[in-house]
């Protein structure tokens, strides 16, 4: 089956176009600065080219990306349109698209306000655009769904959860779930009785213990700022450090909101960078701030590890997914030499390879399972959305 997979952000929208038979992307782009002017970028069956369509809203750019996949002849095969949702409360699997569905969604709003409304406008949009093809929402957060109270509670008195929905929810669930269901099939371990740790590191990151192809704890909280150091996040951080700044300084919400979402991470603690590729240039060339983050992010990862490992009875293997994890052998190496108490010992060779010709795997033989396995959440997606419209 071909499946229009569309991934709507606050001023993006990501589309690819994926055959759940050969789990091959035969188009793919997106279209960026929706509100300002619009840039539509694809890769095609036909031909790569950059358009520059006018899209002033949500509307006009999923219009955009019709009219290309007509240009691409692919619009008359496609069945089914699959959408990436950033948070799906309570859902806890992937759910078919119906008004309920979209008015839930944007009932959310106040979870993920950046991403909700414009997932509810893009489902909409594309009913309009697309009205006789299913839709089917795959949420981040479903996988994570599985988490025990004990995991998913915060120490805050218990009516904000009851209350407000305050709670642990998880993110990167789609992330997650394939690279663990990857690493069972690669392994040729029984799913029903594996006990992974995954690891997404990207921009964002964050880790999940899985019991039994279930989650049963992950880093990121109520938000994707929880847990880890990232690109530009801080990750978990003493709240009262918020109260400080805002005696000290009279910081107002925006402003702490903006500290600890844009300005720290790898880039607050260089004062270089968030991305991982420089940052680990400059290490190796002496940079004391890029050194810095980058051991302050190997540490964290570390720890979060450790302490995620104590839900699960046993490790069969810690997984490295993301554009970090798949692509950054130092990261890994560093991880790894941190969690030797767990035995793990880095192959150097496999690990500089990234797992290429050793069937991902990255650990030095007879210690600890440790591998890198690439993650594809739209091909997850378009297989969800394959399996609820059959
Ligand atoms: P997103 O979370 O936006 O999907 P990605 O998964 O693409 O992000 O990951 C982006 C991160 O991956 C950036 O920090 C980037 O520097 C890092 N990265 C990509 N390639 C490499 C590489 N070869 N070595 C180290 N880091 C890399």
């Amino acid at each position: 089956m071909l499946v229009l997979v569309l991934n709507c952000g606050s001023s993006s929208v990501k589309f690819a176009v994926i055959n759940t038979a050969s789990k091959e992307a035969l188009s793919s782009g997106l279209v960026e600065n929706i509100g300002v002017n619009g840039h539509f970028k694809a890769k095609g069956p036909v031909d790569n080219q950059d358009y520059n369509f006018d899209c002033p809203t949500h509307a006009e750019a999923v219009s955009a990306v019709q009219k290309y996949l007509d240009d691409q002849n692919l619009t008359s095969s496609i069945e089914a349109i699959g959408h990436r949702v950033v948070h799906g409360g309570k859902y806890i699997r992937s759910e078919k698209v119906t008004q309920d569905v979209i008015d839930y969604i944007r009932s959310i709003t106040l979870f993920a306000p950046l991403h909700e409304p414009a997932h509810a406008t893009g489902m909409e949009c594309a009913k309009k655009i697309f009205p006789t093809l299913p839709q089917v929402a795959v949420f981040d957060t479903a996988f994570h769904q599985t988490m025990p109270p004990k995991a998913y509670l915060y120490g805050i008195p218990y009516e904000y959860y009851e209350k407000d929905g305050i709670r642990r929810y998880g993110f990167h669930g789609t992330s997650h779930r394939f690279v663990s269901a990857e690493a069972c099939r690669m392994l040729e371990r029984n799913p029903d009785d594996t006990c992974l740790i995954t690891a997404h590191l990207g921009n964002g990151s964050s880790c999940s213990a899985i019991l039994n192809s279930e989650c049963v704890d992950t880093t990121m909280g109520f938000t994707p700022l929880d847990g880890l150091v990232m690109g530009t996040r801080s990750g978990s951080i003493d709240p009262a450090i918020l109260f400080f700044l805002a005696k000290k300084y009279g910081y107002d919400v925006d402003r702490l909101d903006k500290l600890v979402n844009k300005e720290s991470g790898l880039l607050g603690l260089s004062g270089l960078s968030n991305d991982m590729r420089t940052i680990t240039k400059a290490a190796s060339e002496g940079h004391a701030g890029a050194r810095i983050a980058l051991d302050v992010f190997c540490f964290r990862l570390s720890r979060c590890i450790g302490g995620i490992a104590m839900s699960l009875p046993r490790i069969d293997a810690l997984v490295f997914t993301g554009g970090i994890g798949e692509n950054s052998a130092a990261v890994r190496e560093q991880v790894l030499h941190n969690l030797q108490l767990l035995g793990y010992r880095v192959d150097t060779e496999k690990n500089s390879c990234n797992g290429k010709n050793t069937n991902g795997i990255i650990s030095s033989d007879h210690t600890p399972l440790a591998m890198v396995i690439p993650t594809n959440e739209e091909l997850l997606i378009a297989l969800d959305t394959e399996a609820l419209v059959r």
